[in-house]
């Protein structure tokens, strides 16, 4: 047997980083076990549903790889199926046609609450009264059992109705799930759910069903959100004599405080983790260890993980978002980067007005080259502002504080003949610097740390940097030594 999963997000805001676990760990079972995974967008709540949301599920999916085998299903395109669905149950006796509406039913149920409220506060009524009143809101509040079950019993004129499903009288439903185990419920704590509205359209629950079925969906993998309305699916399955797929409900993610993720913890949606600057691979092992274990290992590839992933890895107790571990996976993937890709993903980032003002076609260029060093020293793409900050424009750079106090006269001459030597220098490799340099610091009888901070200073203006042999290096001859003449000149 072919496996099947989907993916099946409501279109009402961006990708949560819920639902793109959810899509991650469907797509990889798929993989794993050379299946099939789709997507099918549950538009029916028309209120709600937005095209700018589906572009950004796309969006969100496509950003993390997660590709699907066929063209996504609109749910909202299949009212017409779910209908006949409906209609055959009700042939089948597995539903009914009941003129009670769900409007109708609430209605009733908070005039049965209001009453009950009346009779605390009311004047003394008989024993009897009170108890035939308690027995009906006590009826009312139970799950729901329409009298028109009973399909003798006719539907008054022209009235409208819905289409409710038959739930058993006795027994449970029972759910073997692969996540949670064996969950069961009794029927008789389940409403004989509305399947067709009074005004023809299908419920959700009956479309969820409906479609996972006709897409021949073997596994549903979801939050475990969705576990109690699995008990209202299983007997539509039966009712209709198809076989329900395999069920594994996988726990929320929940914020550092070990609260239900929500937006007070910050980020919730894909499209932020990727403005934040992480990669996808990134994020996406990261999702896969939030709630799937192998073993002690973190870091695991997209191949390794389609090698290894199961059901049987994915842990029944809630995991806690936690970015120090996001980040410490994200170094780990920039610093296998292509570093092409690192400089087009940083050079794509909105800057400040002012940080774009230094990003000079030239200043580009050194940023580019020296991204082999500077991925090393950033956890995100967004990081590497801050690492690269001493390869941009800075000229002319203020000196402040400590830097500026280096600089007294004996510092100049120091600068201007730093400047003659390194002029005259035919290679510019980090090898020939550190020699001319050294050689300089010998010739004067100086050592090295004399010169290094002085140098740092006036090559950086006190921004993060490397090792000042590699800083020199990475600026380049023509930037090093305009910025060293800057100083030994006197512009400050
Ligand atoms: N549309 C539902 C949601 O976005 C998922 C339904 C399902 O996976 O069965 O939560």
């Amino acid at each position: 047997m072919q496996v099947v999963t989907r993916f099946a997000p409501s279109p009402t805001g961006f990708l949560h980083i819920g639902g793109a676990r959810t899509a991650l760990f469907c797509w990889l079972y798929a993989r794993a076990k050379g299946g099939k995974f789709l997507l099918r967008i549950e538009d029916t709540d028309r209120e709600r549903s937005t095209q700018a949301a589906v572009d950004a599920i796309f969006d969100g999916l496509s950003w993390l790889g997660l590709d699907a085998d066929e063209p996504p299903l609109l749910q909202s395109e299949r009212a017409e199926r779910h209908r006949e669905v409906a209609l055959e149950l009700v042939r089948r006796g597995a539903a009914y046609r009941c003129p009670v509406s769900q409007d109708e039913l609430e209605a009733r149920r908070a005039a049965a609450a209001a009453l009950r409220r009346e009779r605390e506060i009311a004047a003394p009524m008989s024993a009897e009264q009170a108890a035939s009143l308690e027995a009906a809101r006590d009826h009312l509040m139970k799950p729901f059992r329409s009298a028109w079950r009973d399909p003798a019993r006719p539907l008054p004129e022209g009235a409208p109705y819905v289409v409710r499903l038959r739930m058993p009288d006795e027994g449970e439903i029972v759910v073997e799930d692969r996540v949670q185990g064996r969950v069961r419920i009794a029927c008789s704590d389940l409403d004989d759910l509305i399947l067709l509205r009074s005004d023809g359209t299908p419920t959700y629950m009956l479309a969820v069903v409906v479609d996972d079925h006709d897409m021949g969906v073997t596994h549903v993998i979801r939050g475990d959100d969705h576990l109690t309305n699995t008990f209202r699916q299983l007997p539509i399955y039966l009712g209709m004599g198809w076989t329900p797929p395999v069920h594994a409900h996988v726990p929320m993610i929940h914020g550092p405080d070990g609260k239900k993720l929500s937006k007070r913890h910050g980020a919730l949606g894909v499209e932020a983790y990727r403005e934040l600057g992480y990669l996808p691979e990134a994020l996406k092992n990261y999702l896969l260890r939030l709630g799937w274990s192998h073993g002690d290992d973190e870091i695991i590839d997209t191949d390794q993980a389609i090698a290894w992933f199961d059901l049987d890895g994915l842990g029944k107790a809630p995991a806690r978002l936690d970015i120090a571990k996001l980040n410490a996976v994200n170094s780990h993937y920039m610093a296998r980067a292509d570093n092409d890709r690192l400089a087009d993903l940083f050079f794509a980032l909105p800057f400040e007005p002012e940080v774009e003002a230094r990003l000079s076609p030239a200043a580009r260029d050194r940023i580019r080259a020296a991204m082999g060093m500077l991925k090393t020293r950033a956890a995100t793409i967004v990081q590497l502002k801050d690492a690269s900050a001493f390869l941009s424009d800075l000229r002319p750079i203020r000196l402040t504080g400590k830097s500026a106090d280096l600089l007294n006269d004996e510092a100049r001459e120091r600068l201007r003949q730093v400047v003659r030597r390194l002029e005259a220098l035919p290679d510019w490799s980090e090898g020939a610097i550190r020699d001319e340099i050294s050689g300089l610091c010998s010739e004067l009888g100086v050592p090295m740390g004399k010169i290094g901070p002085l140098l740092r200073a006036v090559l950086t203006g006190g921004a993060a940097a490397p090792d000042i042999m590699l800083v020199l290096t990475l600026l380049g001859r023509n930037e090093c030594l305009a910025r060293l003449k800057d100083q030994a000149e006197g512009a400050r």
